[in-house]
């Protein structure tokens, strides 16, 4: 039997400094979660910086030297980060491996849980809550103190690599909070909440990520903290940093600014016509031409 994997691990690795503003200074309790290797759950609504703080995590691990010494196996002394998205049709067979054909031969494909678990990688499943139950439950044994991943298919056990974490996301706002994580798989992690940054905060971050000039970005941080609270009030959709974000770059790139949110934000959280002229009228009370 052979075993091929076709994931490059030295890709997988944060080589740039990322850009994240960490304002309620949660970097250092996720260091000492690694540290301790404690799984870490990020909760928050979409759009807030989980992935973008994983990334700037994994940096922080490496510029503290914090991965521990390899085997021999992987990408040296750089810690590869494996993404996951969940879905409800992701299988354990999706996360842990399975055989597949190669020309005559049936070989052995390691799944990105396997490969993480084997080479010192942080697996970071996005969205854990997504996935079906059968395949939360893959992750019981790697998150407990045995550190051991069970494959069925092969018979074996494997024991994690001592640079390996889990990291999963979870949005309880998603599916009006139906997908709830269970209490079993829930209480493997320490958890980190996020929600949206505050209002210097996002506008910096506009101006770092969009391109634009720090006023244009306090007035649009003005225009998606007032759809919030009107969105919040109305039980609806909240436009995200991500989406501002977006409207930004798209005024960099010449738009103009009421016509960037209204397409960037506006349109992305509301199908309905009147309610989208609502926000409309607020981005033109609120943003220059
Ligand atoms: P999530 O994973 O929560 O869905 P992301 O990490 O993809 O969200 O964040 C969306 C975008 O918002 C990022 O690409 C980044 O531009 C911006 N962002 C959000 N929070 C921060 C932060 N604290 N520092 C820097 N950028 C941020």
């Amino acid at each position: 039997m052979e075993t091929v994997n076709p994931v490059m691990l030295d890709e997988l690795t944060v080589d740039r400094e990322p850009f994240y503003v960490d304002s309620h200074n949660q970097i250092p309790h996720a260091l000492g979660a690694y540290e301790a290797r404690i799984p870490i759950l990020l909760r928050g609504p979409t759009g807030c910086g989980k992935t973008r703080f994983m990334e700037r995590l994994v940096w922080e691990i490496d510029q503290h030297g914090f991965r521990a010494s390899d085997t021999g196996e992987g990408p040296g002394s750089k810690t590869p980060l494996m993404t996951v998205a969940c879905h409800e049709d992701l299988t354990s067979g999706d996360l842990v491996g399975r055989y597949v054909l190669q020309g005559e031969s049936t070989v052995w494909m390691d799944g990105p849980l396997t490969t993480a678990v084997r080479h010192g990688a942080i697996c970071y499943l996005d969205e854990l809550a997504e996935a079906r139950r059968d395949t939360t439950v893959v992750v019981h044994a790697v998150t407990d103190y045995r550190r051991m991943l069970p494959i069925e298919r092969l018979g074996t056990v494997i024991r994690a690599h001592p640079s390996f974490l889990l990291v999963a996301s979870h949005n309880p706002a998603s599916d009006m909070g139906l997908r709830l994580l269970r209490d079993s798989t829930a209480q493997r992690f320490m958890t980190i909440d996020f929600s949206y940054p505050d209002e210097d905060v996002e506008a910096e971050i506009l101006v770092k990520e969009g391109g634009i000039h720090s006023d244009l970005a306090a007035s649009l941080v003005k225009l998606g903290v007032g759809i919030r609270r009107q969105q919040l009030a109305a039980g609806s959709v909240l436009p995200s940093t991500r989406l501002l974000v977006h409207a930004a770059k798209l005024v960099h790139h010449g738009e103009s600014p009421v016509a960037a949110c209204e397409f960037a934000v506006i349109r992305t959280i509301a199908t309905d016509a009147s309610e989208q002229e609502g926000m409309i009228e607020l981005a033109r009370a609120l943003l220059p031409e």
